[in-house]
């Protein structure tokens, strides 16, 4: 399988592209492959990862936040969610607290 033509990116490329799915989705939004910010998230990357509980190297703040979320709202234990978001177990803590507050 094809990898990922942006440097340093590890994930093979999307279908019949050239890119994978992260960079290209930043490419149409942004113009920018590089493109990444706490407040940046690409929605459907996100509830992709969520089914493969995985976090691509690449993913950003907000995007680990989110796949975290997803995960714990399946049941997964913050112990094994801190491990496969690559975070601390109290930052896992942390934002299950704080999404729970905005939702409420
Ligand atoms: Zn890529």
């Amino acid at each position: 399988m094809p990898q990922c033509n942006i440097d340093d990116c590890t994930t093979p490329a999307a279908h019949r592209r050239t890119v994978c799915h992260k960079h290209r989705t930043r490419l149409n939004r942004y113009g920018d492959p590089d493109f990444t910010q706490w407040t940046t998230a690409d929605d459907m990357d996100v509830q992709l990862l969520i089914e493969q509980q995985r976090v691509p190297d690449g993913a950003t703040r907000l995007e680990r936040r989110l796949i975290a979320v997803g995960l714990s709202d399946r049941g997964m234990s913050a112990e094994r969610v801190a491990e496969v978001v690559a975070v601390a177990p109290r930052t896992v803590h942390r934002w299950r607290a704080k999404t729970r507050q905005t939702a409420a």
